[in-house]
């Protein structure tokens, strides 16, 4: 059974790598009967924002990608928070100090810039870590310039470090040829580097699946591994998520890289993750809508793209017309009522009855669910706000097609398919006008648009009684 991990930094609201990754990972240990488990590296104090735990957990929950183990769920592998564990991190590092595959370095800031712009401007970039400090004493080192009291842990790194790795989804990697990374900082945690490997051996992770721009990490990692006589996790670097222009996508740039975002903008979690399979997984038909659970049956690491896929956000729209089609009328109605309750978008004249019998009238070319409760107001108000344009463009016979329209709505059953019959008959057969002119001013009447989701199940919605009082107040 595979146990598997996401390890996102709370540093500001998710970023939907996090979900990308948390899906492959949630697919393999379920594909094998597995665990996922979720761990907080916070461990970089300085980049904390406060808030963005919280909001990765509700991100993979709402996307249906909860963790078995986490720091919210618990679990037998704790604390799963970084920052709880410093004191597991330490023993460690006086074990590769002892061995002689670690050393302090005292080092100030100025001084790694000195001899950074000094290797530049030799053209010796590249050559990292001088190693002035290694092999010397604390006393021996306060004697030079540069001298720092708080010290900081380096990897000795040897020049036959082994530089390719087996990947799972790459086969061999090459990775260039690393520095001496610094392990422990100088206000005593752990830089990612250390902990990744220390957590990932003590939780039990057996297969590693992150971003590819880990990859030039990974021999450093392997390392630790060997040093410590663990046996290293597999590793499969996925590729990084790209905009149509090939970027990488991020924060920066692109709101869609964040994962609140795709819930901002209503759409919904079963899209999303269909839309993160796609990009992620190539599989064997041109099947697209498929469901998490067909996703893991046929889950194939050989099968995952290596090439940065382009996040391509029509395709998600797509995906999110067809998952809404496919929902329960109530069950849409509830979507977008939390949604709007969610977003602020639900104003007190706002009525779950009402939505839930116009649901139908939209469902069918709904995108998103921020864009319903907008194209409905109409069905709210007390009374309608004629729009401008909506008046210009009554034609001269606007009030002979509202006196006869204000007939037949007194008259008819008051349901669609009579309404529309009714209307049919002594508007467009009786007076000669065209179905085009006929129905533009009754729609005005009753939605204050030129242009309005279907008018006379709108009418039927409506009622009777609001429906006569639209088409006089227009007259
Ligand atoms: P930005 O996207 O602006 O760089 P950030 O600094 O929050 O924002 P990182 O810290 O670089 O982002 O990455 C956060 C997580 O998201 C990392 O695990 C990283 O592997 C992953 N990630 C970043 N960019 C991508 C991408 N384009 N595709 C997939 N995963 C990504
Ligand atoms: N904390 C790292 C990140 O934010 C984890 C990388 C990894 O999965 O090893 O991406």
């Amino acid at each position: 059974p595979a146990r598997t991990r996401v390890a996102p930094s709370p540093t500001g609201d998710p970023h939907v790598g996090t979900a990308f990754m948390a899906l492959f990972d949630k697919a393999w240990a379920e594909k094998t009967g597995g665990a996922f488990v979720l761990r907080i590296e916070d461990t970089d104090q300085a980049r904390l924002v406060a808030g963005s735990e919280q909001q990765i957990y509700d991100s993979l929950e709402w996307l249906g990608l909860q963790p078995d183990e986490g720091p919210h769920v618990g679990g037998d592998h704790g604390p799963y928070r970084q920052s709880e564990r410093l004191d597991t991190y330490r023993p460690y590092v006086e074990q590769l100090i002892a061995d002689g595959h670690a050393y302090y370095c005292w080092c100030t800031a100025e001084r790694l810039k000195e001899m950074r712009d000094a290797q530049a401007a030799s053209k010796q970039a590249d050559t990292g870590y001088d190693r002035l400090c290694l092999g010397k004493t604390r006393e021996e080192r306060a004697q030079l310039p540069g001298f720092s009291d708080a010290p900081v842990v380096r990897m000795l790194i040897p020049d036959d470090v082994p530089l390719t790795f087996n990947d799972i989804i790459r086969g061999e990697v090459k990775a260039p040829r690393p520095d001496d990374q610094v392990i422990l900082k100088t206000d005593g945690f752990p830089t990612y580097h250390l902990a990744v490997v220390v957590d990932d051996h003590l939780m039990g992770i057996n297969t590693v699946v992150r971003g590819e721009e880990w990859i030039s990490s990974t021999p450093k990692h392997v390392l630790l591994y060997q040093w410590l006589g663990w046996e290293p996790p597999a590793f499969a670097h996925m590729p990084l998520l790209r905009n149509t222009d090939k970027s990488k996508i991020s924060k920066r740039k692109n709101p869609a890289a964040r994962l609140l975002w795709f819930r901002e903008q209503g759409y919904l979690p079963e899209a999303v993750r269909n839309f993160l399979q796609l990009l992620g997984y190539a599989g064997d038909d041109e099947q697209e809508v498929k469901s998490f659970e067909q996703f893991v049956a046929e889950f194939d690491w050989a099968k995952v793209n290596t090439v940065g896929p382009i996040f391509d956000l029509k395709k998600l729209d797509w995906l999110n017309g067809h998952y809404i089609r496919t929902l329960s009328v109530d069950e849409l109605t509830d979507r977008i009522a939390r949604y709007a309750r969610e977003s602020g978008q639900w104003e007190p004249t706002m009525d779950v009855e009402i939505l839930r019998k116009a649901v139908p009238i939209i469902q069918e070319r709904l995108v998103l669910l921020k864009d319903a409760l907008p194209q409905l107001d109409y069905l709210f108000a007390e009374r309608v706000e004629v729009a401008d344009d909506a008046r210009a463009s009554l034609a001269d016979n606007a009030a002979e097609v509202l006196d006869a329209a204000i007939e037949v709505a007194q008259e008819v059953p008051f349901e669609a398919d009579a309404i529309q019959a009714g209307l049919r008959e002594r508007i467009v057969d009786a007076m000669g006008i065209k179905p085009k002119f006929a129905f533009a001013p009754v729609r005005v009447a009753l939605s204050g648009r030129k242009v309005s989701p279907p008018l006379f199940e709108s009418m039927e919605i409506l009622g009777r009684e609001a429906s006569v009082a639209r088409l006089r107040a227009l007259r």
